[in-house]
């Protein structure tokens, strides 16, 4: 097959990780037999640099005609670095926002997952990280409270806020389609998260879950408050396969599902459009305080490339090939600084690389 990718590596970490994570995509290649082909792009403070803007209309182009893009991170130390004099729309993060915005990507999806080798970093009670978890967290990216319309006004002498929360059927829809693919590839399970108790906007996206629950149906269906999923999440976060959720609890649910696993150098996430293209990126920033010192932990960029391979090609075997590698290396004992434990043996960020591209 042949795979078009688009490189974004950003800045802080982003080369040193993207550069692993391409190592290991190009062991893929060679193994399985595909061509990969590489175009490099800036964005964010790279960008600035060059062109005096975070991301150029040229860019966003290239993107769009790629397969996917794989990108590690954007941004710098706000309190140190001049790419934060700019005006806010000049800055890095503006970049990964119109980047987004351009390519149409409404589905973020986020797994969550603890590994048995790191189950010291997992903050919960031993009786429930001893069960494991694996679970994907699937959030609205571009609907909801974020992007409804919003004032601040003076209403009979008090100052009064207004935000808006809207979600049309169509919108719910195709995110719903997309949890429920992706939970055909995996255990079968969706857990949709709302508050219908109280929102409308909740109890249409109730109605219009069950609608396409219809078309599937080996999947199992389950509906939960928002609430108390953020309890569940502590509690039992075995129970979990997919969480489908709007695009504010998303935002909350998923960073409170990544701390639990207990490293941020391990996270992945995938954002995706209504075709088969998608955004892949380390859930992680772009760690400005370990910069080029080769201790980023490159694992959550690697397992983004494997995400890659499952969702924008549909190439299991080799996202398997991946995810197995990682945890073949995290048994044998490797560790980056992040995730180091007693008695296991402490790599860097390149040596990390190398481990995984050989497991593969
Ligand atoms: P951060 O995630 O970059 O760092 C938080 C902490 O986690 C730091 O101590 C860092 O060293 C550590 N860390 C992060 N990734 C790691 C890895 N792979 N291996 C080992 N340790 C790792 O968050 P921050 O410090 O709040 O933000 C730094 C910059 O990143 C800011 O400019 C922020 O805007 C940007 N940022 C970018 C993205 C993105 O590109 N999508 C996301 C979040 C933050």
């Amino acid at each position: 097959m042949n795979l078009n990718l688009a490189v974004i590596s950003g800045d802080g970490i982003g080369p040193e990780v993207v550069r692993e994570a391409r190592k290991v995509l190009d062991r893929i290649a060679e193994k399985y037999g595909h061509e990969i082909h590489y175009t490099d792009l800036l964005m964010g403070g790279a960008s600035i640099d060059i062109h005096g803007v975070p991301l150029t209309d040229e860019t966003i182009e290239i993107a769009k005609s790629s397969d996917a893009v794989l990108m590690g991170s954007i941004g710098g130390n706000a309190a140190t670095s001049p790419w934060y004099k700019l005006p806010a729309d000049r800055r890095p993060e503006a970049g990964l926002l119109k980047l987004r915005k351009s390519l149409g990507l409404f589905a973020n999806l986020r797994p969550a997952i603890l590994y048995k080798e790191l189950q010291d970093a997992c903050p919960l009670r031993k009786d429930i990280s001893d069960k494991g978890f694996d679970m994907m967290i699937m959030r609205e990216l571009t609907g909801g409270l974020y992007f409804g319309a919003r004032e601040t006004k003076e209403v009979d002498g008090v100052m009064t806020a207004i935000d808006t929360l809207t979600y049309n059927e169509n919108e719910i829809r195709r995110i719903a389609k997309r949890a429920f693919d992706i939970a055909g590839k995996r255990r079968k399970k969706v857990c949709s998260v709302d508050k219908a108790n109280v929102l409308d906007s909740s109890r249409l996206w109730r109605k219009v879950v069950e609608e396409v629950a219809k078309e599937y149906p080996e999947i199992e269906l389950t509906h939960m408050l928002v609430d108390n999923c953020a309890m569940q999440l502590v509690k039992d976060p075995a129970q979990f396969d997919v969480i489908l959720t709007e695009n504010m609890f998303g935002d909350i649910l998923s960073d409170e599902a990544s701390m639990v696993t207990g490293s941020i150098g391990m996270l992945a996430s995938a954002s995706l459009n209504d075709s088969k293209f998608g955004l892949y990126e380390p859930s992680g920033g772009s760690a400005p305080d370990i910069a080029g010192q080769n201790i980023a932990n490159p694992i959550a960029t690697i397992l983004s490339a494997a995400m890659m391979l499952r969702y924008s090609f549909d190439l299991d075997k080799e996202a398997n090939a991946i995810e197995q590698a990682v945890s073949q290396v995290l048994a044998e004992g490797y560790r980056t600084g992040d995730i180091m434990s007693e008695g296991c043996r402490r790599v860097g960020t390149t040596e990390m690389g190398d481990l995984i591209a050989e497991r593969v």
